[in-house]
């Protein structure tokens, strides 16, 4: 049920909740938020509906009805949410910017779901007390780059803050040209950022510190109290121990999808190692590691080949954030140590995984020898920028349907060898790499394979077809990538177009902060 905006306290007392909500970030006061309401757009249309989410959280149907259009425009409240914006401070392109805090995206509030509870923000609802002059909006076109990469980054197993619907409204917005609003609904356990922790300690205030990480610790991370038996029962170091596990863990799934997320920041940086803060990201096309997918980030600060260094340097902003409570300096740094030797292995796991060389009980000897054909076949493929999505995908479907060794002369390997200039340079690298995995066992590697080095990724030019239809009415292009993205590893015979090499003019996409 609904009420406008402005009435939520002449609620019909018959009106019953559609969804079940809790309001635990609630009681912590208003220290933490401010207790606000959304902007009303005009003319609200639906973009896109995600109802597997909706049926993976085990909510109604009558959730995508036309009285919720209105509820997820921001034009009317869902009854039982509480809308407000949280203040959060942090750290852009390297420099402490102090108080950022939801600037346009309004939190509703915390539901039951079949996954657990979850927290509801309506991205692009309107101008809170943190928009630092910013409009509260959010465009169309990043509006969809953000609703398709949520749903593709789960698609592909990595953890994220997930989109729930898409609403488009006429209502101008102004950007470098005019452009059209949207509101990304966008679900997740905790949208609880670094910056969070950092805007308390910035201000001296050690019990609001505290009383954030308590209900982090017994909400979201209650790993924590488990972990605290490694840091002599210091459940604030176990609170950093396990941010860094999962911010590690996050950071080698990234690096082994070719995925740069283009905005870095403290402020972006999730306390549950969720990708988050969908702006300038990409899948990148060529490799090469020193892509910078943000045209606004002229040092490269963001490239692809810095990210894992900077989640350290965030991860540090977060460490001296909870030094008041750690209160040991010691523990502190030896806790972030553990960043330095857990993401090397993250990531020789992941790409191993893409070699179809799994085993995480591997012998240490035969994990480094394989990470020497890793970075091997790296430098190969950023030699000539070779396609990253698909030198994988190709290599994995050679692998499946071969069984003779590599040369010139065996076409089976061509799919593979057609993707780069220097073959006998790959051929030597093929030859090295089949003999290690053992021909034997190519068909069931190759099996993995597929199932870990996806067909489709959405590649900047995907998602431009799809908003430039949209800036047009036509929503359909959405649906259909969201259909791809999924599902990213199975086939989907009829839509190779959607795998393919990207046309020329992606090149020339310019993607920056504005959104
Ligand atoms: P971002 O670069 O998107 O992570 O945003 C950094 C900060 O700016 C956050 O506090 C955002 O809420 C805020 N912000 C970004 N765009 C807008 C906008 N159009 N209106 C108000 N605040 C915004
Ligand atoms: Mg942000």
């Amino acid at each position: 049920m609904l009420s406008a905006p402005s009435e939520t306290s002449a609620r019909s007392p018959q009106a019953l909740p559609v969804l079940d909500w809790t309001h635990r970030l609630t009681q912590l006061g208003t220290r933490f938020f401010t207790p606000l309401q959304p902007t009303p757009v005009a003319a609200p249309r639906w973009a896109a509906r995600n109802d597997p989410l909706r049926t993976e959280l085990g909510w109604p149907a009558e959730l995508f009805d036309d009285d919720h259009l209105q509820a997820f425009a921001g034009n009317a409240l869902m009854v039982g949410s509480q809308p407000l914006a949280t203040v959060y401070s942090g750290h852009q392109f390297g420099q402490w910017a102090g108080q950022l805090g939801d600037g346009r995206a309004i939190w509703l509030g915390e539901a039951a779901s079949a996954q657990g509870t979850q927290e509801i923000q309506l991205k692009g609802a309107g101008r809170t007390p943190y928009s630092r002059g910013g409009d509260g909006r959010a465009v169309l076109r990043s509006s969809i780059r953000e609703y398709l990469c949520s749903e593709a980054m789960h698609g592909l197993g990595i953890a994220t803050t997930r989109a729930l619907c898409l609403v488009a409204s006429p209502e101008p917005v102004r950007r470098e040209t005019m452009e059209s609003a949207a509101i990304v609904t966008r679900v997740a356990p905790s949208f609880l950022r670094f910056g969070h922790f950092e805007h308390f300690s910035a201000q001296g205030d050690t019990d609001s510190l505290r009383i954030l990480a308590d209900h982090a610790i017994s909400h979201h991370l209650p790993e924590c109290n488990e972990r605290a038996v490694l840091w002599q029962g210091n459940v604030y170091a176990a609170l950093l121990d396990v941010v860094q596990e999962r911010t590690a863990r996050l950071l080698a799934q990234w690096q082994a999808v070719g995925f740069c997320h283009g905005v870095m920041n403290t402020d972006n940086m999730s306390l549950l190692g969720l990708t988050i803060d969908y702006g300038p990201f990409q899948f990148m096309d060529g490799f090469d590691p020193g892509h910078i997918c943000n045209h606004s980030d002229h040092q490269g600060r963001y490239a692809y080949g810095r990210q894992p260094n900077v989640a350290y340097w965030n991860l540090y902003c977060l460490a001296q954030a909870l030094a008041p409570l750690i209160d040991d300096h010691d523990m502190t740094l030896q806790v972030l140590e553990g960043y330095k030797s857990q993401f090397p292995r993250f990531l020789g796991d992941a790409m191993r995984a893409k070699l179809g060389l799994s085993g995480a009980l591997a012998p240490e000897s035969e994990r480094e020898n394989d990470w020497t054909l890793v970075e091997d076949v790296m430098q190969l493929m950023a030699a000539e920028k070779v396609d990253f999505t698909l030198f994988w995908r190709q290599l994995s479907l050679a692998v499946v349907h071969q069984s003779q060794a590599p040369s010139l002369t065996n076409t089976g390997w061509s799919a593979v060898t057609d993707l780069v200039l220097d073959r006998p340079r790959l051929l030597e690298w093929l030859a090295r790499y089949t003999t290690r995995a053992g021909q034997a066992h190519f068909s069931s590697m190759g099996e993995v394979m597929l199932r870990t080095n996806p067909k489709f990724v959405l590649r900047n030019h995907l998602a431009e077809i799809a908003i430039r239809k949209a800036q047009t009415g036509d929503f359909s292009e959405i649906d259909t990538l969201h259909n791809l993205l999924k599902s990213p590893f199975d086939e989907h015979p009829g839509f190779e177009a959607y795998a393919a090499l990207p046309p020329d003019w992606a090149d020339q996409l310019e993607i920056s902060c504005s959104s």
